[in-house]
């Protein structure tokens, strides 16, 4: 399509009618994991910390976001947010915003028993936690941390302190975990917890994903479907990545049961997205997948009001490309991996 003029909109639109309102901010590219779809072993160069965006700067991006550009969802993700020291304040600013955003956040557990309540306090709406088996052996292998029992604290911690309903995601490897999905579901279920897969995604900073290894969205349904029942989910989808269905006769904490599936690569869902991204070190990107990325710390700096920091981040998301285009032969990986694009 042929770039056209941006019309006189104050929201994150493209040019292809989308509209940004959920805003995932990335507080650090740090983390006590490494999980080997994310991280290798030895861990990454982290930003220096210069670099970073302060806590006040985190607020005031935030703030304009939600009072200027319509934004009306802030989930906290990283690298590990909950290695942020001010991620507490930040959620509470956040909370104190009007219109309030809902806010979540994405986080690997650990540490999330101790700091569940005070988050919850600060106005944290919910949080998702990452948890890909069950199995200590394999926790290890696949994290290179022997972390499991740190995971599980937190996820009744956050159930305990009310985030609920906590969420639970899950990236199956061939080979290491792709056996768990029903044992991760009878986990989710027992413990009231809401389960959604993702397929893996090109985003690992050792560029080592490989399409034909990829536990695909159908597999993982096929194997859920041989030992539950599972229901076309009749609550509209809309701009929420996962595809969900209903758990025939299991009841959830709020209402029937659901299981999600996030088929990033095999069904993509990139004409309904809403989202945008800023990462630690302030820079506004359309797309997980985006190879361009806009510079906001560095106005935010040199002195730009609210008015234009919010004017460069429209015309930063106004030039979001229709697709991810991974199917397609020129697709490149980003050079910023996931840890530090924040998923
Ligand atoms: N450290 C936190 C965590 O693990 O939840 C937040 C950041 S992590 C990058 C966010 C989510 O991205 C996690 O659920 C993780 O499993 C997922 N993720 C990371 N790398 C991925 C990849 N290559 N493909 C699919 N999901 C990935
Ligand atoms: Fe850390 Fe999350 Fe990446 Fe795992 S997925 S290495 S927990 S940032």
């Amino acid at each position: 399509m042929e770039p056209s003029a941006r019309p006189d909109d104050g929201r994150l639109i493209d040019r292809y009618g989308r509209v940004a309102t959920d805003l995932r901010v990335s507080l650090t590219d740090r983390c006590n994991l490494r999980c080997s779809y994310c991280m290798p072993p030895e861990g990454l160069p982290w930003l220096p910390s210069p670099d970073v965006l302060t806590d006040d700067e985190v607020i005031r991006l935030i703030r304009v976001a939600v009072r200027l550009l319509g934004v009306r969802e802030v989930r906290f993700t990283g690298g590990e947010p909950l290695l942020r020291p001010g991620l507490t304040r930040i959620v509470a600013e956040a909370a104190a915003l009007r219109p309030r955003p809902v806010l979540s956040l994405t986080t690997n557990g650990i540490g999330l028993d101790r700091l569940a309540p005070g988050l919850r306090e600060a106005g944290l709406d919910r949080v998702n936690v990452s948890l890909d088996t069950l199995d200590g052996e394999r926790f290890a292998r696949l994290a290179h941390r022997r972390r499991l029992p740190d995971v599980l604290a937190g996820l009744a911690g956050a159930a305990a302190a009310g985030l609920t309903p906590v969420k639970i995601n899950a990236v199956l490897l061939r080979g290491v975990n792709d056996d768990e999905a029903p044992a991760l579901l009878r986990f989710a279920l027992d413990h009231g917890y809401e389960l959604r897969f993702i397929e893996q995604m090109p985003l690992d900073a050792q560029q080592s994903w490989d399409r034909a290894q990829m536990v695909t969205a159908a597999e993982i349904l096929a194997a859920l479907q041989a030992e539950f029942d599972l229901q076309p989910d009749p609550v509209e989808r809309g701009a929420a990545p996962a595809e969900t269905w209903l758990v025939g006769g299991v009841t959830g904490v709020q209402g029937p049961a659901r299981v999600g599936v996030i088929g990033t690569i095999t069904r993509p869902f990139c004409g309904d997205c809403d989202r945008a991204r800023l990462t630690a070190d302030g820079q506004v990107r359309d797309c997980l997948f985006a190879r361009h990325e806009s510079d906001l710390r560095g106005a935010l700096r040199s002195g730009a009001d609210d008015d234009e920091l919010a004017r460069r981040w429209r015309v930063a998301m106004w030039g979001k490309r229709a697709g991810h285009g991974i199917d397609d032969p020129s697709f490149l990986q980003p050079t910023r991996p996931m840890s530090a694009i924040g998923g």
